[in-house]
């Protein structure tokens, strides 16, 4: 990536410096316990992924979207039957996931501090989600200090980064995006004419999962560290 005068280094956040994923996942399985009465597992799984696609786009990503569509789901499934009771336990698993312990992923705190210290790119972190939800993990997770620039996005489509590149005033080819997703956080910034490292993470929402793909501006890595070695 030397050839490339990168200036900017942005990392998505959830799946990528701290877990998220996994917190939804067993947030997602109290609900379908709590529902059981309704189907199995699979079936209220596969209901409420229905409804948050149906949701998208209006609602956006996050775990307000999440809560409403968990909601939403239950009614559907329980034919308007389930209890102002069972709601209220719905509402409080939603709500539990925006006070989620910020786990950092191995290699994030140690990786960031020196790229901050080597001083030879801006830090920003690009992540779409709730903009209270997201500036609120990126407090609990010790790391603000560390970035230049936070751009949480509704989506993050060519558009959305076409606004961040303008905010910071950079032509694509001088960002490298990094993150867990193919789809959301590279795919967009490679069609933009910038780089991506991506970065897999153990489990990704369905909605995320594109097949994997080479390119001449991506690479992957399996740890946070080696960021070290391919930004020197
Ligand atoms: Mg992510």
């Amino acid at each position: 990536m030397k050839e490339q005068p990168i200036k900017v280094i942005a990392f998505d956040a959830d799946d990528t410096l701290w877990s998220n994923e996994p917190f939804f996942q067993e947030i997602e399985k109290q609900y379908t316990n709590l529902l059981q009465a309704y189907g199995t597992s699979e079936d209220i799984s596969a209901a409420l992924f229905q409804t948050e696609m149906n949701n998208l786009k209006h609602l956006g990503y996050g775990a307000k979207a999440f809560t409403i569509s968990m909601v939403e789901t239950a009614l559907l499934i329980s034919g308007q039957k389930i209890s102002g009771t069972d709601i209220q336990h719905i509402i409080d698993l939603g709500k539990s996931l925006l006070k989620m312990p910020i786990e950092l992923l191995p290699g994030v705190q140690e990786t960031l501090k020196t790229l901050k210290e080597r001083g030879q790119y801006k830090l920003v972190v690009a992540t779409k989600g709730d903009l209270l939800d997201q500036e609120n993990k990126l407090e609990r997770s010790g790391l603000s200090h560390y970035f230049d620039h936070i751009e949480v996005m509704s989506d993050k489509t060519e558009k959305e980064y076409i606004r961040m590149l303008n905010i910071l005033q950079i032509s694509p080819s001088e960002l490298a995006m990094v993150g867990n997703s193919l789809k959301s956080d590279i795919q967009p910034v490679l069609s933009l004419g910038g780089y991506g490292v991506h970065i897999p993470f153990e489990v990704m929402w369905k909605h995320e999962v594109v097949d994997t793909f080479t390119h001449a501006h991506l690479k992957q890595v399996k740890r946070f560290e080696e960021l070290l070695t391919l930004f020197e």
